[in-house]
């Protein structure tokens, strides 16, 4: 990276070309430290890999940040979030104390930035389509993701209602175009 005495800044990439820029935003990203337990026996990829009552072995289970947990019944997740940490634990301890299976947890993350509160529900991927709704003008909004035609995630922005209202949404596959029409705060109809 080169800079200016102006503040700007060229980005160098790995193929040579640059890019001038004002502003960089650097997303710094957390490794599980599961060294440790490489002899342990346990499965260790990502984190350590748990089932959904978030057991990594009858008698060992894993929580939060360091546990790869399994999300929407095919692949295995590892989430950097407070609820989902908390969830984790609320889920193992009811398993622990009374054998009951847990039921699908659905991820969830706050946090308030520069006056503004970002929320999302479920977690989708970056290619997932996205439309948004519920939008003010005024930096309020709600993102809702999909994915095949079924909603994956919402995101919103000083929405907090909007979102919580839509958790039914991912308790069970929900079309998108279902969604847009029966929610609180589906766009009215037109024409
Ligand atoms: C800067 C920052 C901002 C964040 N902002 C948000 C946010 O806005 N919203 C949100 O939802 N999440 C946020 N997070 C993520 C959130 O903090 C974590 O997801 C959450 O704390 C995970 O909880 P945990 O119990 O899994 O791990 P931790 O809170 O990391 O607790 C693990 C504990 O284990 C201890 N430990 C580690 N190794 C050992 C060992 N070998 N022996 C004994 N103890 C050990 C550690 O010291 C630590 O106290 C943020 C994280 C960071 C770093």
């Amino acid at each position: 990276m080169y800079r200016y005495d102006n503040g700007d800044a060229d980005v160098v990439f790995e193929d040579g070309s640059t890019l001038r820029t004002r502003a960089i935003i650097m997303g710094v990203g957390a490794q599980p430290n599961v060294e440790w337990l490489a002899t342990s026996g346990l499965e260790i990829d990502n984190g350590m890999v748990v089932d959904s009552n978030q057991l990594c072995h009858d008698r060992v289970g894993a929580v939060g940040d360091v546990a790869s947990f399994p999300w929407s019944g095919a692949t295995h997740v590892r989430i950097e979030h407070w609820q989902v940490a908390t969830d984790h634990a609320g889920a193992l301890a009811r398993h622990w104390m009374t054998g009951e299976q847990s039921p699908a947890l659905i991820p969830y993350f706050w946090s308030d930035q520069y006056g503004k509160k970002i929320q999302m529900l479920g977690h989708p991927r970056p290619d997932d389509d996205v439309v948004r709704v519920k939008d003010t003008g005024e930096g309020q909004w709600l993102g809702v993701y999909s994915r095949d035609g079924i909603v994956t995630g919402l995101v919103a922005l000083n929405q907090p209602r909007a979102l919580m209202l839509s958790k039914p949404l991912l308790e069970q596959p929900t079309a998108l175009d279902e969604a847009l029409t029966t929610m609180p705060w589906a766009p009215s109809p037109t024409g």
